[in-house]
């Protein structure tokens, strides 16, 4: 079978390898659709595995089952979470998920004809894709769990103000939950187009992040935000999330700048006005049923946000778009197309 190995964002190769069998407890599923994630294309995050197979945001086909699995059976369509935490120790019972110890398995990245699934996933990390929700709509779970998640922590509540900085794929998914709140969102990106996308998928107030962001709120006669997601590695908007957030309320690093950026934080300023910073890194089991429930009701629409689907032979094609980011969202390859 083929596989896309990635090397680094220059370097992505098409490998031919031996179609995997799967064990006893394991299954062995045909990728129908996977998504290109912003992190992918993050080098300093993903370089230190490399090389590797990347795709992480998974709709596939049950094709094989091992002799002990009774739960799956061939032609059933399912999602698999790339890791699963235990729910059992400390940092998982207190919901921090991402930072379990007792992650044991990792899927197989989804740029490929086939994976199989690892025992402990197919038993703790393979969801039934409800008829509603397509292949392609399926590679969008795992990002709005991240999404879901970061705004439960920041407890994003109904008729705030929320301030989305950075309108990319996971930006404007944060737009379309806060909009589900019936909140009030504000998105900034330097993409006019970006920006043209966001004000689409429900932002009410859109501002040129080139610019001055705080004097363009004035200017909107908006007042500062209750909660400030940050969804970009631009360091400029680490200073605009501090200068647009409200007192009371909560700046949320969903994206960091690159680990040499230093960054001060105006700490005196904060501990007067009572800001919070939090950060958000992945998701859990919980988000990731709120995310399959969000798709499978309609309630978050994601089709508008799928610019490009790619066969295998060009996922170093799709890369190159969601790198230049310019017009592209969600890229999807179909590696079995
Ligand atoms: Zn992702
Ligand atoms: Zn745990």
């Amino acid at each position: 079978m083929k596989v896309s190995v990635w090397y680094n964002n220059e370097d992505i190769r098409i490998e031919e390898v031996p179609r995997p069998e799967p064990g006893p407890r394991e299954i062995l599923i045909k990728i129908v659709a996977c998504g290109i994630c912003g992190s992918d294309i993050v080098e300093w995050y993903r370089l230190p595995r490399a090389p590797l197979v990347q795709g992480h945001e998974i709709g596939a086909e049950v094709v094989k089952v091992g002799k002990s699995v009774t739960k799956y059976r061939p032609g059933d369509r399912v999602f698999v979470a790339p890791k699963v935490p235990c729910m059992k120790c400390d940092y998982c019972n207190s919901g921090h998920y991402p930072v379990c110890t007792n992650v044991k398995d990792r899927l197989p990245g989804g740029f490929a004809e086939y994976v199989v699934v690892p025992q402990y996933l197919v038993e703790n990390g393979t969801y039934l894709l409800p008829d509603q929700i397509s292949y392609d709509q399926s590679t969008f779970i795992e990002p709005l769990a991240c999404v879901f998640r970061a705004q439960q922590l920041a407890d994003v509540r109904r008729n705030q103000t929320v301030m989305v900085m950075g309108s990319g794929m996971s930006g404007l998914l944060h737009v379309k939950l806060a909009k589900t709140k019936h909140c009030r969102v504000i998105a900034t990106d330097i993409s006019r187009k970006k920006l043209d996308f966001a004000a689409k998928m429900g932002a009410d107030i859109t501002l040129d992040a080139a610019e001055n962001v705080p004097q363009q709120l004035v200017a909107e006669k908006s007042g500062m935000a209750d909660v400030v997601i940050v969804c970009t590695s631009a360091v400029e908007a680490v200073e605009q999330a501090w200068q647009c957030v409200d007192k009371g309320g909560v700046v949320v690093f969903f994206a960091v700048p690159h680990p040499d950026v230093n960054v001060s934080i105006p700490i005196n300023y904060f501990w007067t006005r009572e800001t919070r910073i939090i950060t958000s890194y992945y998701c859990g089991p919980p988000d990731i049923d709120a995310a399959i429930n969000l798709i499978e009701t309609g309630k978050i629409k994601v089709d508008d946000m799928i610019t490009r689907r790619l066969p295998l032979q060009d996922v170093a094609e799709g890369f190159r778009m969601v790198m230049a980011g310019k017009e592209s969202l969600k890229v999807i390859i179909h590696p079995n197309a």
